[in-house]
């Protein structure tokens, strides 16, 4: 290892292997510095364990996902859009399926293949990598070289200097994987700004205390429609899980980033349990099942219509005696059980902590850095790629997608 390089990327994410590896098959001498034991470590939790990598769209599609300055991507998008990605991962031996939603993901459904493929071809581009280092300092010399100082575990500092500098130090959430924020810190000292960080697709937390009785359980096919102040502001239908302290799953990350920059009053979640069958449908089949179970208590006839852990919270928000002879249920008790299972509704209190989150919303803004090269427009040299710039997207290969694709036009764009 060497102690100045073309180019220096601080992080081994996604955004920073893909850097790195297009500037190093430009011919330039790059150094990836990970504080991290080993690089990608955020790639290996994406798509439970699987990494949604990308989303099989055309480029405006993709623009219609992304949350925060979606026209701050249009140029990086179409130099590496979703097509160029999937080619690449096949072309370095990453075959790909595409699942429901144009969702890409390794045909092995293993994280570990994506990682280890870009490491790979950072090794075959002679890309050094420099681990268990954290980049603790950044200044630009009066000769124009970005002096980088790095601390190891051991507290032991060294330095190295480069022409070109990409920060791909990601957002900061999954802290454990190495995105701590420390970026932030490092760009602020050359001269940028960083816009309000929250943390973006995450659970939300329930008034409803009875949703602890059903945790762990996933609904695969709900309908999930959220009111602000009566209104409704999202509409989905998909798995939603119930936790601890609320709800989760696919639908509900979506939903929360669009609760994300309100105050959360008056915010509810209305589940609709049967969503394929309309309410006379419904009560037809309520009919049906308790006919069937003439003999049998109310309670313990609804286990055809509802999984097991969600019975006592439906009989009890019923308000129907759970000791009633399933025989003996009213027309308008039969109504009202159609009304709750088709509108059960929880009160949101709020969003999760931002190191649960799956994205930073937040980060260096888009007016500081050079949509054509990532480029910073405060520091010449300077690029940006990934995570930590002020752009966030929806579930759905969306946030590999800006990663890989901010990536790619960094390492393309650093020059001598
Ligand atoms: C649970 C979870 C699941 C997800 N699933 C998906 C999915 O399936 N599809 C999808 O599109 N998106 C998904 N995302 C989002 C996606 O993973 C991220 O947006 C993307 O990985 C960001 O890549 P990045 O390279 O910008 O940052 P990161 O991957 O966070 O990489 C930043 C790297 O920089 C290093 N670093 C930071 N500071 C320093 C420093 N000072 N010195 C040295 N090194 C430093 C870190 O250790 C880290 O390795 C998921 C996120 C989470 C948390």
């Amino acid at each position: 290892m060497r102690n100045n390089y073309d180019v220096i990327v601080i992080g081994a994410g996604a955004a920073g292997m893909m850097a790195a590896i297009t500037a190093a098959n430009r011919k330039y001498s790059v150094l990836v510095i990970e504080q991290k034991k080993q690089e990608g470590s955020k790639i290996l939790v994406t798509g439970k364990g699987r990494c949604n990598i990308t989303n099989d769209s055309d480029v405006l599609d993709i623009l219609n996902n992304v949350m925060t300055n979606p026209t701050f991507l249009y140029s990086a998008l179409y130099a590496f859009p979703p097509s160029r990605i999937i080619e690449y991962f096949n072309s370095i031996g990453v075959k790909t399926v595409t699942e429901r939603g144009r969702r890409v993901f390794p045909e092995s459904s293993n994280a570990i293949d994506v990682r280890n493929a870009l490491v790979y071809q950072m090794q075959k581009a002679k890309v050094d990598v420099l681990k268990l280092n954290k980049v603790t300092e950044v200044v630009k010399g009066n000769d124009e070289i970005y002096y980088v100082t790095v601390k190891d575990a051991n507290g032991v500092t060294d330095s190295f200097g480069c022409v070109n500098l990409v920060f791909a130090t990601g957002g900061m959430t999954y802290q454990s994987t190495g995105s701590d924020g420390s970026g932030y810190v490092l760009a602020k000292n050359l001269g940028h700004s960083v816009t309000e960080l929250k943390g973006a697709l995450t659970g939300l937390l329930t008034k409803e205390r009875w949703v602890n009785e059903t945790m762990g359980l996933t609904l695969k096919n709900v309908s999930l429609t959220v009111l602000k102040d009566d209104k409704a502001i999202y509409k989905e239908q998909g798995e939603l899980l119930f936790t601890h302290f609320g709800i989760s799953g696919p639908i509900v990350l979506t939903a929360s980033r669009y609760l994300l920059d309100t105050d959360y009053k008056n915010a509810k979640a209305v589940i609709d349990l049967k969503p394929a069958l309309d309410e006379q449908t419904l009560y037809k089949r309520i009919t049906l099942d308790m006919e069937k179970n003439a003999s049998k208590k109310y309670a313990n006839s609804l286990d055809a219509l509802l999984p097991k852990s969600l019975i006592p919270v439906i009989v009890k928000l019923s308000g129907i005696s759970p000791d009633k002879m399933s025989n003996q249920i009213s027309k308008d008790e039969k109504k009202s059980l159609v009304r709750l299972l088709k509108n059960l509704t929880l009160t949101i209190r709020s969003g999760m902590e931002m190191d649960d989150a799956i994205v930073t919303k937040g980060g260096i803004p888009v007016n500081e850095i050079n949509p054509s090269t990532m480029e910073s427009r405060i520091s010449q040299h300077l690029f940006f790629a990934g995570e930590i710039i002020d752009c966030d997207a929806l579930t759905g290969g969306y946030n590999l997608t800006i990663a890989f694709s901010t990536g790619f036009l960094a390492g393309d764009s650093v020059y001598l």
